[in-house]
């Protein structure tokens, strides 16, 4: 089948690659740039570490620090609102990916007209004609491959939803590590299993193509040798490097293949229950990858591999069942819960989940086994009760 392989933005990678950051906004020819990041960072004096250079260059620049994590719709009018009035000609997101996300927004919707949700995956009636604003997004969380990506993720009152559109691809991303040594543990280790699952869903999605393979399966290498010890030990430089290379490169993947049926049992947990997008996805990985095994048995033996295991002496079958296991045994090792009851999610609860993740036909459609409204009950229930069901 033909495929579209897009690797947008121009990236610089690799520790103390921020140094890029001037002679790229020099290059766009700008003078008032909007830089988007979050209070925290603000606070802890990364966002200013991060944008000196640019300030003594004698750029123009605003801070704007309205970000929360999993940006509800409301906060993404108010700062596209914002950013058309005041009419700047660059965007930069410093931030993890609730900031980029809306960074992006920010950038495209500042030259369309109409409000976010018109743009909206699910609802939306709107099609963006314009490119907007130039911009620059520096994640400062190894996780969500937003930089690379061109959607962005909005909580509704119930769910998420996305606007995506290849204008929202940055023009320039800057991916350092350096920049992820403040991370505290608990967001290391959701963010890095948000990375890992997006290789593990493009690696098996049914749009996987052999680029999008050679993609996910290096960055399951990277991420699966190196995120207990990011967590451990957040000040490791070879592992925060292998992270943030790792959910770079698993960005790229699931760009190019897409993310299926966890992220799409993933949304309505995040929606309803506000839990990090890392925390929903890192308690479904295994039971969603243990429900449909059968589907994918040759590639759940290749992410054994990779993730540093040997199947040498294993039949497919026997490989692909530890497969599930070692997922799970790695986000138990990260001290994420592995149960829903662990994040406080009752029992009925798990209906209106069902109701939500059937919407979500986007991501379920790249599933290798269909997921239809029974299969989804069925694997809430077993991540609820902490037990892996097959289909
Ligand atoms: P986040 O941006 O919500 O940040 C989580 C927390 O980490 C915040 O409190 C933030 O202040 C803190 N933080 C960030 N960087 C830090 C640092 N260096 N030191 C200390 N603290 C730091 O987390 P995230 O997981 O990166 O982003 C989640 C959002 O991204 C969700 O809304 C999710 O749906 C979305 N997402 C988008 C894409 C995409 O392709 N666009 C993909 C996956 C997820």
């Amino acid at each position: 089948m033909p495929e579209k392989i897009t690797f947008l933005p121009i990236s610089h990678t690799g520790w103390g690659s921020l140094s890029n950051l001037l002679n790229e906004v020099n290059r766009f020819h700008v003078k008032k740039i909007l830089v988007i990041t979050d209070p925290f960072l603000k606070d802890i004096g990364l966002t200013n570490q991060v944008i000196a250079p640019i300030e003594e260059a004698g750029y123009s620049i605003e801070i704007y620090t309205d970000v929360a994590p999993e940006p509800p719709l409301a906060m993404g009018e108010k700062l596209v609102a914002y950013t058309r009035d005041q009419q700047f000609d660059m965007v930069i997101g410093v931030g993890g990916g609730s900031t980029l996300d809306l960074t992006k927004l920010a950038g495209v919707l500042a030259a369309n007209e109409g409000l976010v949700a018109d743009y909206l995956n699910l609802t939306g009636t709107k099609q963006i004609t314009k490119k907007g604003l130039p911009k620059i997004l520096i994640p400062t969380t190894s996780g969500t491959g937003s930089e690379v990506t061109n959607i962005s993720v909005l909580s509704l009152e119930t769910t998420k939803d996305v606007v995506t559109h290849d204008y929202l691809l940055a023009d320039v991303a800057i991916v350092d590590p350096a920049l992820t040594i403040s991370l505290p543990p608990k967001v290391t280790a959701a963010t890095g299993v948000d990375a890992l699952t997006h290789a593990v869903e493009a690696y098996i999605s049914k749009n996987a193509s052999p680029v999008s393979d050679a993609l996910a399966l290096q960055a399951i290498r990277l991420i699966s040798n190196s995120i207990r010890t990011a967590v451990a030990n957040g000040e490791d430089k070879q592992a925060r490097t292998d992270m943030s290379y790792g959910s770079y490169i698993a960005g790229l993947a699931f760009f190019n293949a897409g993310v299926a049926g966890v992220h799409a049992l993933a949304y309505p947990i995040g929606g309803q229950f506000h839990v990090a997008h890392g925390d929903s996805n890192a308690v479904l990985l295994p039971y969603v990858m243990g429900y449909i095994r059968q589907s994918c048995e040759k590639r759940m033996k290749d992410i054994y591999d990779a993730m540093g295991f040997s199947s040498a002496n294993l039949s497919q079958e026997e490989a692909s069942y530890r497969c599930v296991s070692e997922l799970k045994r790695l986000v138990e090792d990260v001290n994420i819960p592995t149960t829903l009851k662990g994040f406080n999610i009752t029992e009925d609860a798990l209906e209106s989940l069902t109701q939500d993740a059937v919407e979500q036909k986007r991501l379920l459609a790249r599933s290798p086994m269909p997921l239809l409204r029974d299969d989804i009950y069925t694997i809430y229930k077993s991540a609820f009760d902490g037990v892996i069901v097959e289909k």
